[in-house]
């Protein structure tokens, strides 16, 4: 038997504590304040049979008859929340340079016009800081890999950075490979992290200054995951490959059906008696529409108006 899923439902399952704990691995023992050490080693050492004896395991696992080797991380959140990071970055750098006004904001939106990605700066009423669009797992790829950098960094900065997003996604697609060698991924994860940590040389305002890139604390616990523990994933699931436990699937339906669903929403309460959950609604509107697709093609209902 295998799990997969996102972090947050992997721990609850996992009765495990959340990511931003001090033990937030569920395969190791790491801390967190060994996330950025690149000298050590860590593999999936926990058993499920005794994993309440391990720090941050505060209840039974829901499915404890699920080996620890099969609770698999999940490919595509591995890519949505580091891609998330690496873009939190660049626009906190851009914010630290003092240019992040409405030029620059303009310039981000036309150049994600031109990758063909929908993307908006918005301010909250009373909130000082800047809301974007959430984007969706292919536009975020098309971030990765397009996003001309030269348009808000100096040509130096814009080629370290675009650097280290090529090796984010050369990573990604080597997961999602069947004949990635995992010897040859540990080994590319472990360089990717060293470049994401480069450290600054020589004295800052001087000629010798070289910046480096970013701090032990911009790690995060899917890099973390990335660097140390999928290699022994696609070592040990090699026969089915790890882009068959993908939740991207899972995740499209969700997009799918909230798209389909609640894009005309009727947000006053529905109507009294009569009102049904959303769920609900929805599971009776697919069984119709797979009622009519087995028995009368012509006649597939229209979409629904759903009330929540
Ligand atoms: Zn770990």
């Amino acid at each position: 038997m295998y799990f997969s899923s996102d972090w947050k439902f992997l721990t609850i399952c996992l009765g495990f504590n959340s990511a931003n704990s001090l033990f937030f691995c569920p395969w190791c023992t790491i801390t967190k304040k060994e996330i950025s050490d690149i000298k050590k080693e860590w593999l999936i050492s926990k058993q499920i049979d005794n994993i309440n004896q391990y720090n941050g395991h505060h209840s039974t696992p829901l499915f404890n008859m699920i080996s620890l080797e099969n609770w698999i991380p999940d490919e595509l959140h591995i890519m949505l929340r580091i891609t998330d990071r690496l873009w939190s970055l660049l626009l906190h750098e851009i914010e630290e340079t003092g240019y992040f006004n409405d030029v620059a904001r303009e310039i981000i939106v036309k150049e994600m016009n031109r990758i063909k990605v929908n993307f908006h700066f918005w301010q909250e009423k009373e909130c000082q800081s800047w809301s974007f669009t959430s984007l969706m797992g292919q536009d975020k790829l098309k971030v990765l890999q397009f996003f001309d950098l030269n348009k808000v960094l100096p040509p130096t900065r814009a080629n370290v950075i675009r650097n280290l997003w090529n090796g984010f996604f050369d990573l990604y697609t080597a997961i999602r490979d069947p004949n990635t060698d995992p010897k040859m991924f540990k080994r590319d994860a472990k360089m990717w992290l060293k470049i994401f940590l480069t450290p600054s040389t020589g004295i800052p305002n001087s000629d010798n200054f070289v910046q480096g890139l970013y701090r032990p604390n911009d790690v995060t616990p899917y890099m973390h995951v990335l660097v140390f523990h999928i290699h022994e994933f696609i070592e040990k699931h090699k026969k089915w490959g790890l882009k068959s436990f993908s939740c991207a699937p899972v995740e499209n339906k969700n997009h799918q059906q909230v798209t389909q669903f609640f894009r005309k929403t009727l947000r006053d309460g529905g109507n009294g008696i009569n009102r049904k959950s959303a769920i609900l609604q929805i599971l009776e509107f697919e069984n119709r529409k797979l009622y009519y697709i087995c028995n009368d093609s012509h006649n597939i209902p229209n979409t629904i108006k759903l009330q929540i």
